[in-house]
């Protein structure tokens, strides 16, 4: 995705504490009670800081090494309550970094960045392990006493230094992916594969990090092009879920995978999404579909790829459902939602006409041909 420039150096600081001031506003405890106006309020400020500066800036990225310096920080300052790791090695080298914390019976597994070019999940995960992690009040080491919460922070690091959607593999003929360049690695997640015989290094790293972690709730951050709800409504879309649609996943996994969609449909709206469900297909190698037929509840995010000017208010919203659906399972609120609330998540409508120069058309990204 070319209209996400990296950015380094003081922009990248600058950018970084913008985003903590916000993010501490959206750190209170979440309740299923109506939007918190905090949410709002800071959603709003965010808005209005960029406006008012007159900025189109997008956001600031981190690039792979001052992500490794971002993760060590992190885990540096939380005195042990941040675990950060290598769970594997892309082709160019690069490690595939796993971050934990919490010690509770409750699993969550987050997966960030998939296809290279789908950049804003990841800084997303940042501030949810902060926020998470690095705080020491009750609140928060109760939250650590009830659920485990491992990250897979940025899976595709070589697709994200090349800004393509695939990993690095110049010997790939790959059934899915691009000749030369390298693997489609959402197509890549078979229960059927063993991760001995995934040709995907970065796959098979996630393959074989549930199988250790055995995580009960699993969520995969994406990005799409831009899409509306059809006329009369007309709103453009922020962000697009959706739970498996292979017909072989188990009913409880599917049940429950519907149960935290809505959840996560939920916190988005609160945030000040607008929420569609995601058109994909059933292929077994999607991890969407692949992580429901192992028996997790098993949820895609697709975050629309917005102007640069909104790619801020893209990572907030992203962060705040990874922040409250960890407090949802803490609390137990999982459970109790009517899985048939997932059906009326209203469809994805048309795509927006494209405004032209760099953006590709293939932005359709879980479930691009
Ligand atoms: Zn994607």
């Amino acid at each position: 995705m070319r209209s996400v420039p990296a950015r380094t150096g003081r922009s990248l600081v600058a950018g970084l504490s913008t985003l903590a001031l916000s993010a501490g506003a959206l750190t209170g405890p979440v309740s299923a009670a109506p939007a918190p106006a905090a949410v709002q309020q800071a959603v709003a400020q965010q808005a209005a800081l960029q406006q008012g500066a007159g900025q189109h800036e997008g956001a600031r990225l981190h690039t792979n090494a001052e992500l490794a310096r971002a993760l060590k920080h992190i885990e540096r300052a939380s005195h042990g309550k941040v675990r950060v790791r290598s769970i594997g090695t892309s082709n160019q080298g690069r490690p595939v970094w796993f971050a934990t914390l919490g010690t509770g019976p409750k699993r969550l597994m987050y997966v960030t960045q998939q296809h290279g070019d789908e950049p804003l999940g990841t800084e997303s995960a940042l501030l949810a392990l902060r926020t998470l992690g690095l705080k020491n009040d009750r609140a928060s080491r109760a939250l650590r006493s009830k659920v485990t919460l491992g990250i897979v922070v940025r899976a595709n690091p070589d697709g994200h230094q090349l800004q393509w959607r695939y990993n690095y593999d110049p010997t790939a003929d790959p059934e899915y992916g691009e000749p030369g360049k390298g693997y489609d690695m959402n197509r890549y997640h078979d229960p059927a594969m063993s991760p001995e015989d995934n040709p995907v290094p970065e796959a098979a790293a996630i393959q074989r990090r549930f199988a250790a972690f055995r995580p009960s709730i699993m969520v995969d951050y994406h990005m799409q092009g831009r899409y509306a709800f059809p006329s009369p409504d007309g709103r453009e879309i922020t962000t697009s879920v959706y739970w498996p649609s292979n017909p072989g996943v188990p009913a409880d996994a599917l049940k429950s995978s519907k149960q935290v969609g809505v959840r996560v449909h939920d916190a988005f709206t609160k945030a000040g999404a607008v929420v569609s469900q995601y058109p994909g297909g059933t292929y077994e190698g999607i991890a969407r579909n692949a992580y429901g037929l192992r028996g997790a509840a098993s949820v895609l995010v697709e975050l629309s790829d917005l102007p640069p000017e909104r790619q801020n208010f893209q990572i907030r919203t992203a962060y705040f459902s990874m922040v409250d659906l960890a407090r949802a399972a803490a609390a137990g609120k999982l459970e109790g939602i009517a899985p048939g609330r997932a059906d009326q998540i209203p469809l994805r409508g048309p795509a927006l006409p494209d405004d032209g120069a760099a953006s590709k058309t293939a932005h359709d990204h879980e479930d691009a041909a």
